[in-house]
């Protein structure tokens, strides 16, 4: 099977790793603030707290953005769920925007209609808007960032896809038009930890308070204290934390993958522009990249011409995976999802999504894919579809 993605190990990952192993810190050493740092390098943000996974991530920025009971993010139905779900462990609500019909995006548009209607309605308007930049492309962001002025909400960009990537000419995690930005290092997405994330943003007082709750709600600076230490030993808890740690372990691969992101992201950005040209005679839509952006290319999603192809979705889908091409499918939209339909969501109300849904096909798409692979899947889809 090809796979639709995986990660890239090299051995300098693997000594990096293991000198980790053989060192006196497996927690809480040096590793995890020197990947914070190089993440800051990488993506011009003035704080990056790293964590255990990007749903942590999305949690602690909701938790530090404030959000509680009686509030709502709306997001897009078209992610993975957890995007959707860090506002319900804080006890607050979801709703969502739906996607821009040739990015795949949440519409920036759409997102504008709704907050005019509510507003003139008196429906709740979002404490949190989450845009998620789709296969590593950009939303809009200047002009979410605009609406965000007009209906004070926050912005945390779920840029799981996008390390890498840039948006007008500058790295995506910058925070230009967020309050903060998250990443996910699951091995699919463009570098690897295992299991990591991390949230970038501008705001010293989120670092704080995302820093603070990752481990338990506990400080260790006097500053932060109700009363003066009581020794060497001492800390308080001053909040109810998590254990959102990452270990030293996932740090040095951080570290070391991030090393080769460029070439990670100018890889899959010269096996797309393949697929851009060898897959324009099928009936498939390709995917477009709007103006300003660099994506990192995390999926090559491609929408079939169901009214051109004499099978069905489903029916393409099955017959590539049994000829081996690992075809995904991102995302099943989240408003279907039976938790979500159990909280009061029916299919129909985002329709664009749902047709999306319809048509979508992930195809492989990975660091050191070679060109072999690639002409097995173009030629897969050829006899599929032609
Ligand atoms: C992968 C992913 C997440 C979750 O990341 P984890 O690190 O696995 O928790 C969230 N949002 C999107 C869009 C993702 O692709």
């Amino acid at each position: 099977m090809i796979p639709y993605g995986k990660q890239a190990i090299s051995q300098q990952d693997i000594d990096s790793v293991i000198k980790v192993l053989k060192s006196d810190f497996l927690t809480q050493g040096p590793q995890v603030p020197l990947f914070e740092k190089k993440i800051k390098s990488a993506t011009q943000a003035n704080h990056a707290i790293a964590v255990n996974s990007a749903t942590s991530a999305l949690h602690l920025a909701c938790l530090a953005l404030g959000l509680s009971q009686g509030d709502v993010i709306w997001t897009t139905p078209i992610s993975f769920v957890a995007t959707a779900n860090c506002a319900l462990y804080c006890g607050a609500d979801v709703d969502f925007v739906d996607i821009d019909p040739s990015t795949y995006n949440l519409s920036a548009s759409e997102l504008e209609k709704k907050l005019s209607y509510a507003q003139q309605h008196n429906l709740p308007l979002p404490t949190i808007v989450i845009p998620v930049h789709l296969c590593g492309q950009p939303c809009d962001m200047e002009k979410i960032h605009a609406l965000s002025k007009t209906y004070g909400f926050s912005i945390i960009e779920d840029a799981s896809h996008a390390i890498g990537g840039k948006y007008q000419g500058k790295p995506i995690g910058n925070c230009e038009y967020s309050d903060i930005t998250v990443f996910s290092f699951h091995p699919v997405k463009i570098i690897t930890t295992a299991e990591g994330g991390v949230a970038t943003t501008n705001t010293i007082k989120l670092a704080q308070k995302m820093a603070l709750l990752r481990s338990h709600g506990i400080t260790r600076d006097d500053d932060f204290m109700t009363e003066p230490s009581h020794g060497a030993w001492y800390y308080q808890q001053i909040e109810l934390g998590f254990n959102y740690r990452m270990t030293e372990i996932q740090a040095a691969l951080g570290v070391s993958q991030l090393t080769r992101l460029a070439e990670f992201v100018d890889d899959r950005n010269r096996l797309a522009k393949r697929y851009d040209d060898i897959l324009g005679d099928l009936p498939i839509i390709l995917p477009k990249q709007i103006k300003d952006s660099y994506s990192a290319r995390h999926l090559y999603i491609i929408k079939l011409k169901l009214a051109e192809t004499k099978l069905t979705h489903k029916q393409i889908f099955d017959t590539l995976r049994v000829k081996k091409i690992g075809v995904n499918l991102h995302y099943i939209p989240i408003h279907i999802q039976p938790y979500y339909q159990a909280l009061g969501f029916r299919a129909g109300q985002f329709p664009i999504a749902e047709e999306y849904y319809e048509q979508a096909i992930s195809i492989p798409l990975f660091h050191k894919m070679t060109d072999e692979q690639q002409e097995t899947v173009v030629q897969a889809l050829k006899d599929v579809l032609l």
